[in-house]
């Protein structure tokens, strides 16, 4: 049984999302933040994935890095027709492996449980398994409960598991280094292993100075209860590992499950690895692994006009400046009764453009029922704003209803714009009536 039912670990998917977008300015409001989704959430905060976004990779794509760094995965093909896959998988049969594994490529975990990975004896069942999987909508925890399309398969060799661990490294906040971790309890949601058994997951901290030592990945190995034989194999798997982090400028790498085989052979069987997004820029060829298509449209769209966007579930659209506004905002329209239809950040310097494809992008969300625009003026003046939000509510012919709760400088020319724009737009006086004003207004409007 999972620890946390589907619609909670999805909350906290989204919520690591939100974190994976905030920037230095928002160190303030940021740890705040963190501490509620944390608490909300019921997981070990070090466990959250890394504030800054991140971007993520395919299995294949991971294991090829992995490769290249000496780091041993098992043989295989990524392919994106059922032809193909017959191909491929009719290819490993013929050089002699008895047994075959396909598996759905998606940009979240938990594919095993959801039937999207099958290990198959024959050709026919190759085929069987390749027709089931490529196409389908596969949920997993980590995918929401509409699932994501499966448009790539991995077609690989099969390995004779004789026992599954994990390995990871990610960047302990607290103690400002990066952390190897090892586990006996591989092949399983680490999440829940660091939640109820932490004393199972084995870490070595790594002087950034002087990188992980032979030493310390001795000692892992021997932690994992690994034969004799096995140690240096293992040691040089996790120094491949670490080098391959380091120059990639990973934030996350996760072998789940690491295996041993029944000859004693060590494998990278699943591979997870997500790159510092703002360090994509000096890794040209890392950057073009990207896979747009499994990323949310919307928020493609956005990162395109360097908003801070995450789509979210409920029917008021909020467009904020300011990530702690943005937080406070989603917050007081639960409190009022209602739900965000996304999480949006429009920057502290936003301009008319910027508010456009702000609106633009809200307005093609078609669970949005009212547009809530709550602008506190610092740097974007009032004024400017409400001239943008006029300009774009009238070019873009915005139906929907409006409401504002503005403050800050030139907050009364701001409100004089609006109240002589000729357009219906609420304000409230309060960020609490206005949010009253956002959810009477979606629950009336269809
Ligand atoms: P995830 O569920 O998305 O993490 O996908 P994984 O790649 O970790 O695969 C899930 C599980 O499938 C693994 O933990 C293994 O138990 C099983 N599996 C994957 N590849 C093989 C294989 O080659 N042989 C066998 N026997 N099992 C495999
Ligand atoms: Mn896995």
């Amino acid at each position: 049984m999972a620890f946390l039912d589907p619609p909670w670990e999805w909350e906290c998917t989204k919520a690591r999302a939100i974190l994976g977008k905030l920037t230095y300015g928002d160190t303030i409001t940021a740890p705040l933040f963190a501490f509620r989704i944390a608490t909300a959430c019921l997981r070990p905060l070090h466990f959250s994935r890394g504030r800054r976004l991140s971007m993520k990779i395919h299995e294949y794509q991971a294991k090829e890095i992995l490769r290249k760094y000496g780091v041993p995965v098992p043989g295989g093909e990524m392919v994106q027709t059922l032809e193909e896959a017959d191909r491929a998988a009719k290819d490993l049969f013929d050089k002699g492996n008895a047994v075959v594994v396909v598996k759905a490529q998606i940009h979240a975990g938990g594919r095993g449980k959801g039937g999207g990975v099958k290990v198959v004896k024959s050709l026919d069942d190759a085929s069987k398994a390749a027709k089931a999987i490529l196409g389908m909508q596969l949920v997993t925890h980590q995918t929401g409960p509409q699932g994501q399309k499966v448009q790539r398969l991995l077609i690989e060799e099969g390995s004779a598991i004789d026992r599954e661990l994990y390995l990871g490294i990610v960047l302990d906040r607290a103690a400002a280094r990066l952390v190897f971790m090892a586990s006996q309890a591989g092949g399983m949601e680490i999440e829940e292993v660091a939640h109820a058994t932490p004393e199972k997951i084995y870490k070595e901290y790594i002087n950034p100075a002087i990188g992980l030592q032979p030493y310390q990945a001795r000692r892992l190995a021997f932690k994992l209860g690994l034969k004799p034989t096995q140690i240096n194999q293992a040691t040089s798997f996790m120094l491949g590992l670490y080098k391959a982090f380091v120059e990639t400028d990973s934030t996350l790498m996760e072998i789940n499950p690491f295996i041993t085989t029944k000859d004693d052979k060590l494998l990278a069987l699943d591979c997870k690895i997500n790159f510092d997004d703002n360090a994509m820029f000096r890794h040209k060829d890392l950057k073009e692994l990207r896979d747009l298509s499994e990323e949310d449209p919307l928020e493609v769209e956005a990162s395109k006009f360097a908003l801070n966007y995450i789509k979210l579930d409920g029917s008021i659209a909020c467009m904020v400046n300011g990530a702690g506004l943005a937080m406070a905002t989603m917050d007081i329209i639960e409190y009022a009764g209602g739900k965000a239809a996304n999480f949006l950040d429009v920057g502290g310097g936003a301009n008319q453009e910027q508010i456009e494809n702000a609106f633009g992008i809200l307005l093609s969300d078609p669970n949005v029922k009212a547009i809530f625009i709550n602008i506190f003026g610092g740097i974007l003046r009032v004024d400017v704003l409400a001239t943008a939000v006029v300009a774009a509510a009238k070019k873009l012919n915005v139906q929907l209803p409006i409401i504002l709760r503005l403050e800050g400088t030139n907050v009364e020319e701001g409100r004089k714009i609006l109240a002589e724009s000729g357009l219906k737009f609420e304000v409230g006086a309060t960020m609490k009536e206005a949010a009253d004003l956002a959810v009477k207004a979606a629950k009336g409007s269809k």
